[in-house]
């Protein structure tokens, strides 16, 4: 018997125990009923990426957007059916979601040819590499790419703000995927390069009244709808070199970021050497305990059993009335 060991698993053993009891495969292995992660806009996305991106559609751009368009709609009408024939039942305004996506993805196709200097080699790899005692470590790749230097992994992250991008040389997340892949498939990955997308909508500029380009810098456009509104009115790009430089910037509002860091081979060596020694905790019939704060514990899926548990009260029926063990 193999058990899994999911990246999942490795944040939310470190996150909070308790969590992790309720969750992983090696312990309760629960979900709640309202699967709210398949709500996730996110997920939609993904799929419209996985689309964009598929290897072998990479010369027909345009069978790529219009794949890429189905690929996100068709995830978004299967959370529709869901709710309509299912128990899940809070609002989701899914017209709502389609505009914004469907927005999202056109500004992407305009920014994304220019910065994807590489080549899709494989997409939503799923990989599975032995671990310790019947364990694997199992996960799943965005997408994996090939430049000049070599293979690189793509994560494809959907955010409402871009935070922070300092403590991604620490992400072990990544990291044990380039090992995973270099134990599976032998390939030596250089890196990973997070491909992150803002929620939220660029739009056009504003049209003045004399049939000329509003130059504030304080529109929610892009460089790229910019030109295009400059070229599909006829009017001369050089009027607008300052406006475009700024657009074209940092310094102006970001909708699409990217992000690489590299690994080297200590990082690959250490990063085995804590999926070893979690997994080898984890199936010692580690203690549990909660790890509660403001971080962790907002939004928690299980906060409700969780609250039950610590206060001594009837933690197992909330369990059995709302969540249910998982079957994937
Ligand atoms: S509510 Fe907080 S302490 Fe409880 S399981 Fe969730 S993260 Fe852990």
């Amino acid at each position: 018997v193999t058990t899994p060991i999911r990246t999942s698993d490795r944040s939310y053993f470190k996150r909070c125990r308790q969590l992790w009891d309720f969750t992983s495969v090696l312990r309760q292995n629960l979900e709640p009923f309202q699967r709210a992660e398949a709500l996730d806009f996110g997920t939609a996305i993904h799929a419209a990426l996985e689309c964009y991106y598929d290897p072998e559609a990479w010369p027909d751009v345009d069978a790529r957007e219009k794949a890429a368009i189905m690929g996100f709609l068709g995830a978004i009408q299967k959370v529709e059916k869901l709710v309509v024939e299912g128990p899940l039942d809070f609002e989701i305004d899914f017209n709502e979601q389609r505009m914004l996506g469907l927005g999202m993805l056109d500004n992407y196709f305009k920014w994304a040819p220019a910065h994807d200097n590489f080549k899709p080699v494989y997409v939503e790899v799923e990989f599975e590499v032995p671990l310790y005692a019947g364990s694997v470590y199992q996960g799943r790749i965005d997408l994996i790419v090939e430049d000049d230097y070599g293979y690189w992994i793509v994560d494809h992250k959907t955010t409402a703000v871009f935070g922070a991008t300092e403590w991604l040389v620490l992400d072990d997340q990544c990291a044990s995927y380039a090992w995973a892949l270099r134990r599976q498939l032998g390939l030596e990955v250089r890196g990973v390069i997070y491909n992150e997308l803002r929620k939220k909508l660029a739009h056009p500029p504003t049209v003045l009244k004399n049939g000329t380009l509003s130059v504030s810098k304080s529109q929610e456009t892009t460089y790229e709808l910019y030109m295009a509104t400059i070229i599909e009115l006829g009017l001369n790009p050089a009027d607008y070199d300052d406006v475009l430089e700024y657009y074209a910037s940092d310094a102006a509002q970001q909708y699409f970021r990217r992000t690489k860091v590299i690994f080297n081979k200590h990082t690959l060596e250490n990063v085995e050497k804590r999926i070893l020694l979690e997994a080898q905790e984890m199936m010692d019939n580690p203690a549990i305990y909660p790890t509660p704060s403001r971080f962790n514990c907002t939004g928690c899926r299980f906060f409700a059993p969780c609250v039950a548990l610590q206060e001594g009260a009837d933690y197992e029926t909330i369990l059995s009335e709302n969540y249910q063990r998982r079957t994937d």
